[in-house]
């Protein structure tokens, strides 16, 4: 029967105490027994009157039982135990046999029984098993039918009476016994459950009472497994993985979140604060901590989190941070000038109708790399040069301030032609950071993400301009975007697509939801397929088929985007050498994002799945983006001689789009240059663009390099592109990417 509820108010003493109180156990009833056995006064009588003489041998019985116990190995184990807890054997075999010839003298009252079960509760605290006092039952028994049938002084006409009644007490000695064991164990499981039950309820009474929520996430299933009683009070909807409460949040704020789930995932604890709404009218701050439970090979099993309403300690730091106005680091700004200053900005434009101010966020794509690979006086180094730099480009009525680690903000009041105007301010960012740093004579590069909002088109006030900035800023870094202007509903649309993306890409991989697509390239020249693009593509259970666009970023932030690279190239390859009937093998082309390319191990991941498949160098290409090079430019270079060694194509994707330095790419071994599609879309109407084009496609052939252009949608294109010289065309124009059996029965096609 089911234990009542207990009450959680009980102490942990009182609890105790009450565990310790042992409920008496019903005595065992040996008339049961009798009855059963059918013992009667018969037998005792008989018992009562050959009990000296069944008592002869007990010396020899005695040795006998004694030998039994030490032959095996297992019964010897624990009479050893007995022995160096300070038990005496000596004194245990005899009184075994002590027990033994009690049960010659026919009592079976229940004293009798009393001493049977005795015997049975002291066995389970020895670690005496049943089936071991089986085999001394058996000794016994033949030792007493071997008098019964031979001894000349039992009268013939008694043996089978009396052997029958030493079976019966045997089996009422072996029954009570095992009987008595097995209530010891069950005596003891309770006992253990009772505390447990305490320690449970000791537990559920602190978690129920202290003001934080805790709850774990599970990141292989991404569910709930445990949600404290203040977790679930805080949220009147039925709780949401991995943020129960993400409702809650403020909107501005969830994008942050996002990001600290993606680290915690990728193993790092992370701690941040919040801003949320417990109800309709109010918003606090929370400090939120994310731990993560690692299995041995450091992968990312659990999440324990942690919320806190830290509103009074927030707001006393805001108020000393208020004090001071300056960043020690660089002599800009700090958070809270900067604050002050949009403050001002937004009193004043609010009295002049038709004024703006801008706000951006800017942060520094790689400078967490370089300030781990390189010490944290490089990192400030940089900041400082950053710093230098973007005040260049300011107008002395701008503000710009550091707000903290590699994050900057800037005001720009008074704007008349908004858009336009911080779009040439951004342009100018963006160009002023793109030249090379130095750092004790390395050269370092950069590249940011910039987040923008505007007054009074994304917000009123200081507070909400600066969040929405922020979200933008983040939006800008998961689509790889240099800058982006705040846009309302997408950002919570996108942070939860991600975190419910960074949970279900763990394992994507094993469970086989990856496919390829391949897309192919045509020779304008020849009008022939020189080659093919694999394209990645996750068939995810519940929302079909998703781009990757949508979960190359999750993946890179993950740390998963390796393995998937591996995969990639080993399909790519593998697929490839089955398309062509007459053995001849076309180029297959892989994209490497930046993660990747920087990843240890790029250059003998490729060159053993080229082992794998069989293949040559010559079969595969590698695309990289502009940016993936300019990241690490030593670096980059090393790395693309050592592929163009063993013979691997390279080739510069989305061509156009980046901040090349062109001086460099002239040493760098580059095979392909593919014209990046926007420069496409008006090319056919725009004489600018067509330039544009043109000129890429004369750069790549001073390079020597075979030009590419890609997103080719109509003829109209292609024919302007073979014009203008280019050597090669993709898009959709010529075919969508295909699956590995659509794209065979294409070349099928195409070839007959
Ligand atoms: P990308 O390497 O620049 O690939 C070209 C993209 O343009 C592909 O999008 C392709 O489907 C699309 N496209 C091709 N022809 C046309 C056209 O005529 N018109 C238009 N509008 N689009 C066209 P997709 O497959 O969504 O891939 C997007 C990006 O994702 C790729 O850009 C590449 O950077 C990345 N990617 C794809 N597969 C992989 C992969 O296996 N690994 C990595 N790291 N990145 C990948
Ligand atoms: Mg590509
Ligand atoms: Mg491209």
């Amino acid at each position: 029967m089911p234990t009542p509820p207990k009450k959680s108010t009980r102490s942990r003493e009182e609890g105790r105490r009450s565990t310790r109180r042992k409920s008496p156990a019903s005595p065992i009833q040996g008339k049961e027994f009798n009855y059963v056995l059918q013992l009667n006064g018969e037998d005792a009588l008989l018992l009562d009157r050959y009990q000296d003489i069944l008592a002869q041998g007990a010396a020899g019985f005695a040795e006998t039982s004694y030998n039994y116990l030490f032959d095996n190995p297992d019964i010897a184990d624990v009479m050893y135990a007995y022995e160096r807890s300070g038990g005496n054997i000596g004194e245990l075999v005899r009184g075994m046999l002590q027990h033994k010839l009690s049960l010659l003298k026919g009592q079976f009252d229940e004293k009798a029984t009393v001493r049977s079960e005795q015997v049975g509760r002291a066995h389970y605290r020895l670690g005496v098993k049943p089936v071991w006092s089986l085999g001394a039952y058996r000794l016994f028994m033949e030792h007493l039918r071997r008098l019964v049938a031979s001894d000349p002084q039992i009268a013939d006409e008694d043996r089978d009476a009396l052997e029958s009644a030493l079976i019966k007490m045997i089996f009422r000695d072996m029954a009570v016994m095992t009987e008595a064991y097995w209530r010891t164990a069950v005596e003891q499981i309770r006992e253990q459950r009772d505390e447990l039950g305490v320690e449970q309820d000791l537990a559920s009474e602190i978690l129920g009472h202290i003001p934080q929520m805790l709850w774990t996430v599970d990141i292989e299933t991404n569910r709930i497994s445990y949600a404290s009683p203040g977790t679930r009070g805080f949220c009147d909807r039925e709780l949401e993985a991995p943020i129960p409460c993400f409702y809650r949040i403020n909107g501005a704020e969830r994008e942050r979140v996002l990001t600290a789930w993606q680290q915690v995932i990728d193993g790092q604890p992370v701690q941040l604060e919040v801003r949320v709404a417990p109800d309709e009218q109010s918003e606090r701050w929370y400090r939120m901590a994310f731990y993560p439970a690692a299995n041995r090979r450091g992968r990312v099993l659990r999440v324990h989190c942690l919320m806190e309403d830290i509103t009074d300690s927030h707001t006393d730091r805001e108020r000393l941070e208020q004090l001071s106005t300056q960043d020690e680091v660089t002599g800009l700004a700090n958070r809270a000038l900067w604050y002050d200053r949009l403050s001002s900005a937004l009193a004043v434009a609010r009295r002049n109708p038709g004024a703006s101010v801008a706000v951006m966020v800017l942060d520094i794509n790689q400078f967490k790399m370089y300030n781990d690979s390189l010490g944290h006086e490089a990192g400030d180094e940089l900041l400082r040069q950053i710093a230098a730099r973007l005040q260049k480009v300011l107008r002395d009525t701008d503000t710009l301030a550091r707000l903290g680690g590699d994050e900057f903000g800037i005001v720009l009041p008074l704007l008349q032609d908004t858009g336009r105007a911080v779009e040439r301010v951004v342009g100018e960012i963006i160009n002023s950071l793109s030249a090379p740093f130095s750092y004790r004579g390395k050269e370092l590069c950069l590249s940011s993400a910039i987040g923008i909002s505007v007054y009074p088109q994304h917000g009123e006030d200081a507070g909400t301009l600066a969040s929405h900035a922020d979200s933008a800023m983040y939006r800008s870094k998961w689509n790889a975007a240099p800058y982006l202007f705040y846009e309302s509903e997408s950002s919570t649309a996108s942070a939860t697509r991600h975190l419910q993306f960074s949970g279900q890409l763990h394992g994507a991989l094993e469970r086989e939801e990856f496919e390829l697509f391949y897309q192919p390239k045509i020779d304008l020249g020849s009008d022939t397929i020189c080659g093919a693009e694999a394209l990645l593509r996750w068939q995810h259970p519940q929302q079909g088929l998703v781009l990757p666009k949508q979960f190359i970023p999750v993946a890179e932030q993950l740390g998963m985007i390796t393995p998937i690279t591996d995969w990639v190239l080993d399909t790519a390859l593998e697929d490839s050498k089955h398309w062509s009937a007459d053995g001849s093998q076309m180029p297959i082309s892989v994209n490497v994002s930046a993660r990747s390319f920087q990843a240890p191990g790029l250059v003998q991941g490729i060159e053993q799945s080229l082992k794998k498949a069989g293949l040559d160098g010559r079969c595969l290409e590698i695309e990289i983006t502009e940016g993936t090079l300019m990241a690490d430019l030593d670096e980059g270079a090393r790395i693309l001689r050592k592929l163009s060694e063993l013979g691997v194509l390279i080739a510069i994707d989305d061509f156009g789009t980046g901040y090349s330095s062109l001086s460099y790419l002239k040493r760098l071994p580059i095979d392909v240059l593919k014209i990046d599609q926007s420069f496409l879309e008006n090319m056919v109407n725009s004489p600018k663009d067509a330039a544009i084009v043109r000129s890429i496609i004369e750069l790549g052939h001073n390079l020597e390099c075979k030009v590419i252009a890609e997103g080719v949608e109509d003829e109209a294109v292609r024919v302007q592109l073979k014009d203008l010289g280019c050597d090669l065309v993709q898009g959709f124009h010529i075919s969508k990417p295909l699956p590995d059996a659509g794209f065979r029965d294409w070349l099928s096609k195409a070839a007959g």
